[in-house]
């Protein structure tokens, strides 16, 4: 338990952007009134590093005294930063999809991509709190549900159904420009045995076959706009969204009971109008409210197409990834609110960042070996559990023998294995967003002298599971005359 000791005046909407988000993802509960002494948490007027990064380290950011973690402003507002995105926000550079080139980011430019540096910023600021503690009360939020200690989300984007055709004759043009001929002629052979099948439900049942054998529930982004010549041909939407082989597809995924989020189109990324009617088409053609998204070609100007994926009614965006590589866009393995740099202010939106995509190391890295592409899955997903996080992958269903990738389908029942083996909490990004929206308005709105806890947060069926700094539960109460509910 903490109390945090900060005048409302005292920090700028940016800094208490980042005082929230620590302390949200370090899982320490904040008590609003205690009879007992608790840890308290202040914050230090330090000198920056230099930068960012320089700040977030966990050295120069917090200062242990007894019964008191100081954290620097410096270190908040860093966090806003880079968990709030807020230094690509401000940067006009455009790749030659639009999208901000990796590096831009501070992470990047640092050469930490690969490490979730707020997260683990985060689990620092609970050790010093342990630490201070002495005799004081400890009491920390439990991670996941089902006591498990981090989480994993499997996505699929479906970027292909109809005229599927083409896409072995691309890849051995790909593979052909790489000079990856051994491959290229492997990949030939399987297209010629798949001529006059359908390859696409092929490959969606298949990962749903896997996925149903470990009882894991995904997330499948599905494009929604009306095809064109040109979109076609530039790579955007490629299929009717109301064609027979789609509706195959969408049954199929409900029926197995994943979720289904919008893939928005490329001219949705700043157009909140067509991402609200795309939104709406999609809704209507599964019967369920589409509460998710991610960006085709993971499109996106950080601000403006969160501010319009909030405009279209969207809980969540699950975008942020690089494009090019792997690894931790926004320092996290974790659900962060959407920060708007501009209007500073906090968006209505949650961020789930994408942590690992498949054919990252395929198609920028040149890597066409499939295991290599799962063990750098693998290794990002020890950071995330060791930050009690969230790892987000995403694997596109059309990797299949048939369509130009040979071992792929293996590597990904691999994957999924490996993950399982380490126990996560397994859930759609839905669940995930929910269950972090939940915690994150935990509170103790009374600690009592005998040190009793009393919870107060939003409704939910969510356990109200609290536990002590060593991870072992500890009973709460739930705090029930209050209007906003009750743990
Ligand atoms: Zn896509």
């Amino acid at each position: 338990m903490i109390r945090i000791e900060v005048p409302g005046n005292r920090l700028e909407p940016a800094e208490r952007f980042g005082l929230d988000v620590l302390i949200d993802l370090s899982r320490l509960l904040v008590a609003e009134q205690a009879e007992v002494d608790v840890v308290r948490i202040t914050v230090l007027e330090h000198a920056s590093s230099g930068s960012p990064v320089a700040d977030l380290a966990p050295g120069a950011a917090l200062h242990r005294a007894s019964g008191e973690v100081g954290i620097t402003i410096a270190a908040l507002a860093a966090v806003a930063e880079v968990a709030g995105g807020a230094v690509e926000q401000r940067s006009l550079a455009a790749d030659r999809h639009g999208r901000v080139p990796a590096g831009e980011n501070p992470l990047v430019a640092a050469g930490r991509s690969r490490e979730p540096l707020v997260s683990v910023l985060a689990a620092e600021l609970r050790r010093a709190a342990v630490a201070v503690a002495g005799r004081r009360p400890v009491r920390l939020l439990v991670p996941w549900p089902d006591n498990r200690r981090w989480a994993v989300v499997i996505t699929h984007d479906l970027d292909v159904v109809e005229w599927w055709g083409f896409l072995p004759l691309l890849r051995m043009a790909e593979l052909g420009r790489k000079g990856a001929w051994r491959l290229s002629a492997r990949v030939a052979r399987a297209a010629r045995r798949s001529i006059g099948r359908d390859p696409i439900s092929k490959g969606v049942n298949g990962v749903l076959q896997i996925e149903a054998h470990h009882g894991i529930p995904a997330t499948w982004f599905v494009i929604c706009a009306q095809p064109s010549l040109r979109s076609m041909v530039s790579g955007d939407c490629t299929y009717h969204p109301d064609a027979p082989a789609t509706h195959r597809i969408l049954s199929a995924v409900t029926r197995a009971g994943h979720e289904i989020g919008l893939h928005g189109s490329f001219e949705t990324g700043g157009d909140a109008v067509r991402m609200a009617s795309q939104r709406r088409w999609l809704g209507r053609l599964v019967e369920k409210p589409i509460e998710g998204v991610r960006q085709h070609f993971l499109r996106m100007r950080p601000g403006s197409t969160q501010r319009a994926m909030v405009e279209a009614g969207f809980d969540y965006d699950a975008t942020y990834g690089f494009p090019d590589r792997n690894g931790f866009r926004l320092g996290v393995a974790d659900v962060v609110p959407a920060w708007d740099a501009a209007r500073q202010v906090i968006l209505p939106l949650d961020l789930l960042p994408l942590v690992w995509m498949d054919r990252a190391l395929s198609k920028y890295a040149g890597i066409e070996e499939a295991p290599l592409w799962v063990q750098d899955g693998i290794e990002l997903s020890r950071q995330c559990r060791a930050v009690e996080g969230a790892w987000v992958g995403l694997w596109h269903p059309n990797l299949t023998e048939a369509l130009g990738f040979p071992g792929a389908e293996p590597a990904f029942v691999s994957l999924l294995e490996t993950l399982a083996h380490d126990r996560p909490y397994f859930a759609s990004a839905k669940k995930v967003v929910e269950w972090r929206r939940f915690r994150r308005s935990v509170r103790a709105a009374r600690v009592t002298a005998d040190g009793q806890v009393l919870l107060t947060a939003l409704p939910g069926d969510h356990p109200s599971a609290i536990e002590d700094a060593s991870g072992n539960a500890v009973p709460a109460q739930a705090h029930r005359d209050r209007s906003n509910g009750a743990a």
